[in-house]
């Protein structure tokens, strides 16, 4: 897209990426109308066209940073809506290699709440923008070209009617027609990226009655041998959202019992102990995620001018690892620097490609540990999880190894900074050494001690 009139623009899909997006373009474009399939609910409830959001949603730190960034004072208005502070090393319990990684204060200040309240806030700030405006239950179809198809110049509703637009903002998430509508248009479609997780979700609310022994947070993923993992946060209206997730092996039960009796299989107690008799609030919500999907638009060798892919419609990961809100707000941010580009389109996709980079490996080299999870397993794959889990075990006591693990899993630093030698002389000393001193307190029991 070189170059790009700035009265007005379209984004498709008014969640957390359109949003965001929205925001962004609000600062270029002198009108900017959101189309949404749903109509909108008020703040904290649930809508149709997002069923994650009856799940668990962790917002890594790096995300909030931005959000808050392209939003000022979002912070601030999640906190007055009860959204639930709290340092997410100190007050979160990490299951990882068979212990919790060590407590440690750091930088790492997390908000929790529900997805619907995190959206609805958002919705109200975006909404509130003079040039923004919503189209709600308005049902894109595909895209207008002119040019001989060289530009999109608006959207084909549903209904029939049309829209004309200087730029069309895709982010109709992981379900997005976006690679077939430029196909339509005589273009190819991009290259698929697909890693099978078959996984599945199944969450319910508990009242908060100080479980945990005054953390906020528990996280316990899958192993290779047990397939069953579980995520229980604290969120607004005094809850804990729990979720129970099973990689390659039948659902955790909707039913109260069954919900319990799954999480006494987890790696570690603290789940199942919280929940046992805790009172339950509302009805168990499932959900199937069965592979993540990138799509590798930046590797197109021709592209229409005036059109742009966002969010989970580019790359939708393996949710486990809580990336997806936090991708979609680094791309708003590589939105903005890319509308001052003479080629928007390939400014966005080469930068939306270099973040999503990242998460990518972390969530797909961390997949392929599973044996039933099919792709290639180079020997640098190999080696890297190998060294984690290392790393793990050496974070179960060393504070520096715990934090700059957080850091890489919220996108604050990239993977390779926890090759850094210091860091690996560490691994080596606490797995040689620390083993041989033994460690006086079962490292699954450990977080009792708070
Ligand atoms: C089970 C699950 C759990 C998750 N947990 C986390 C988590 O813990 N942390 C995290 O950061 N992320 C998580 N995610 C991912 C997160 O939900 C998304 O990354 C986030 O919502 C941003 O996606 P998006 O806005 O690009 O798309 P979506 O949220 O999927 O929204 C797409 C929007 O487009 C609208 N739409 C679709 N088609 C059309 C059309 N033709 N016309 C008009 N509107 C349309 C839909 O109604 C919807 O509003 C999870 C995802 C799943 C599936």
């Amino acid at each position: 897209m070189k170059e790009v009139n700035r009265k007005s623009a379209i984004v498709i899909g008014g969640s957390i990426g359109g949003l965001l997006a929205a925001r962004v373009l609000a600062d270029h474009f002198d009108r900017v109308t959101i189309v949404e399939r749903d109509r909108l609910p008020g703040v904290g409830e649930q809508r149709r066209g997002v069923p994650q959001g009856r799940h668990t949603h962790g917002l890594l730190a790096s995300g909030a940073a931005a959000m808050e960034r392209l939003l000022p004072g979002l912070r601030g208005e999640l906190l007055d809506a009860g959204a639930v502070p709290g340092d997410i090393v100190n007050q979160g319990l990490w299951f990882h290699a068979g212990g919790f990684l060590r407590q440690v204060p750091s930088e790492l200040n997390g908000l929790l709440q529900s997805r619907p309240l995190l959206e609805g806030i958002i919705r109200q700030r975006v909404l509130a923008l003079d040039r923004v405006h919503v189209l709600e239950e308005c049902e894109a179809a595909g895209l207008m070209a002119g040019c001989g198809g060289r530009r999109v110049t608006g959207l084909r509703l549903k209904d029939g009617r049309a829209l004309e637009a200087d730029l069309v903002v895709n982010a109709t998430g992981r379900g997005s027609h976006g690679a077939d509508w430029l196909e339509e248009l005589g273009y190819g479609q991009p290259g698929v990226e697909r890693l099978e997780v078959a996984l599945a979700y199944t969450t319910r609310l508990f009242r908060r009655c100080g479980e945990l022994s005054g953390n906020i947070a528990a996280i316990v993923p899958p192993t290779p041998s047990g397939k069953r993992g579980g995520v229980m946060l604290a969120q607004e209206g005094g809850r804990w959202t729990v979720t129970l997730i099973s990689h390659f092996v039948p659902a955790a039960p909707m039913d109260l019992e069954g919900f319990r009796g799954f999480a006494r299989l987890l790696p570690s107690p603290c789940i199942h102990e919280a929940i046992r008799t805790a009172e339950p609030a509302g009805e168990a919500q499932s959900a199937r995620f069965p592979a993540s999907v990138r799509l590798r638009y930046e590797r197109l060798k021709r592209f229409p001018e005036g059109y742009l892919v966002f969010g989970d419609a580019i790359c939708s990961f393996n949710p486990i690892y809580g990336q997806g809100m936090s991708v979609a707000a680094l791309e708003a941010v590589a939105l903005d620097h890319a509308l001052g580009a003479p080629d928007v389109a390939a400014a966005f996709f080469r930068e939306a490609a270099r973040i999503v980079d990242i998460p990518w490996s972390i969530a797909a080299g961390n997949d392929l540990r599973m044996p039933e999870a099919a792709g290639a397993r180079p020997a640098s794959v190999r080696w890297i999880n190998w060294y984690i889990e290392k790393l793990h075990r050496a974070a179960h006591r060393d504070a520096e190894l715990s934090l700059a693990f957080h850091r890489v899993g919220n996108l604050l630093a990239p993977p390779p900074s926890l090759m850094h030698p210091r860091l690996l002389w560490r691994v080596l000393r606490e797995n040689v050494m620390g083993r041989r001193s033994g460690c006086a307190v079962p490292l699954d029991r450990q977080y009792q001690r708070t």
